[in-house]
């Protein structure tokens, strides 16, 4: 299928060949190429989702709701798991839940999803962009501490930014790409200035650090089951905590804020629709039951990758930081600062051979709406935003391939 030769036009030889070179350890690993992560439905999946329409309990209310919660828990430790539409909703409850409220500003990785600056903006407030570690990907914890005593100051029991007068209000965290984030460093950082830590673990399902879930470390954490995660429900997501106020808030403010009653309809506050349909916990919950062999095999597919690149000159493919166990969601390389160059040229390669690469998200304060938006200095975010190439990283591929791991 692939054809190494084909020829792209404006490319200097050298980023040829380096391509080329590239390429060929690709199609050796994932010879059908493909996109980033295809979902694997199977029979289990259509047993659920069938039994759901016969039971005609379809919408927000039913019993794979619960089921798919209860799973959630079993899962991660944490104690409640609250499911929704999606995870940008499930972003946008965790900080209304973190009390942000409008006029605050929230910390949150420049190197992010838009999901991430949007759900700050649902809530009127304003993102300030942090930066990150590469070993991570993550919030670089110790730079952070020194980045904030320099620019907060404490008024009132809260912390202010002196440059804009807002109260920064929480931080938020990103497992990104599955690899766990060194959310226990930032934990006690976030203390000194009493942030509460919302973590985004969209990404994360199966990963840990230190033996713990992603998502159970702050105050409140996020998934994201939309069709291009580790386990899909079409679209959906789950609010996690280990504090029962909240957890109660969290499903108050997710179903209209409904108050429990036979027959009479109350509301209490202004809040939202965001519970997830029994349908979709149906799809949801045979998902979740092959969670372990999905990330088995993503693991598998991560060695492949790692043994292909062990020595290859000017890349090395990611691997899970040390101490943690990360459900390689996404393989990726990272190209050494000298051959980034080389980089459009290594993805038009692989695109015109059906290897679908992708680079890292565009940095958040590069964004039109959100360049405005107070940041730190971001050499980090930026740098990985030029290096790094996001790789097929579909279950299937780990049978597929000659490189043996
Ligand atoms: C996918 C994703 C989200 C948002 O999830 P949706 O379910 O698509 O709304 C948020 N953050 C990160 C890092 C993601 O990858």
């Amino acid at each position: 299928m692939t054809n190494p030769s084909v020829p792209v036009l404006n490319a200097s030889q050298r980023s040829l060949d380096f391509a080329r070179e590239v390429l060929e350890i690709l199609t050796a690993i994932v010879p059908s190429g493909g996109a980033l992560h295809e979902p694997e439905i199977g029979a289990r999946e259509k047993e659920y989702v069938a039994d759901c329409l016969d039971s005609g309990w379809v919408s927000s209310v039913g019993k794979y709701v619960d089921q798919f919660e209860a799973m959630l828990c079993d899962i991660t430790g944490a104690q409640y798991a609250v499911a929704t539409v999606n995870g940008t909703a499930a972003l946008h409850a965790a900080l209304l839940l973190a009390g942000v409220e409008p006029g605050d500003e929230v910390l949150t990785p420049a190197l992010g999803f838009v999901a991430q600056a949007n759900a700050i903006s649902y809530c009127g407030a304003t993102p300030h962009f942090i930066d990150v570690e590469e070993v991570t990907l993550g919030v670089d914890a110790v730079r952070l501490s020194d980045y904030l005593d320099s620019v907060l100051v404490e008024q009132n029991g809260s912390f202010v930014h002196r440059q804009s007068g807002r109260v920064v209000r929480a931080v938020m965290v990103a497992h990104i790409l599955g690899h766990p984030a060194r959310v226990d460093q930032l934990l006690d950082v976030a203390s000194k200035f009493r942030l509460p830590v919302i973590e985004d673990a969209a990404e994360s399902l199966g990963s840990e650090l230190a033996d713990r879930h992603t998502g159970t470390f702050g105050l409140v954490g996020a998934l994201s089951f939309n069709g291009n995660k580790t386990v899909t429900t079409g679209g959906g997501g789950a609010i996690l905590t280990n504090d029962s106020e909240i957890a109660a808030l969290a499903k108050h403010l997710t179903t209209t804020a409904k108050t429990q009653h036979a027959w009479e309809f109350n509301h209490d506050m202004v809040a939202f629709n965001y519970r997830m349909p029994n349908l979709n916990a149906a799809l949801g919950c045979a998902q979740l039951e092959r969670l372990p062999d999905f990330v088995e095999r993503k693991r598998t597919l991560a060695r492949k990758y790692l043994k292909g690149f062990d020595g290859v000159e000017g890349v090395n493919a990611i691997s899970e930081p040390p101490g943690a166990r990360s459900n390689y969601w996404l393989n990726a390389i990272l190209l050494e600062p000298k051959y980034e160059k080389f980089r459009d040229t290594l993805h038009r390669l692989c695109h015109d051979n059906g290897i679908m690469t992708r680079s890292a998200w565009t940095p958040l304060q590069s964004l039109p709406m959100y360049s405005d938006c107070p940041a730190m200095s971001v050499p980090v975010t930026q740098s990985l935003h030029r290096r790094l190439i996001k790789l097929p990283s579909s279950p299937r591929l780990a049978e597929s391939g000659s490189a043996g791991a």
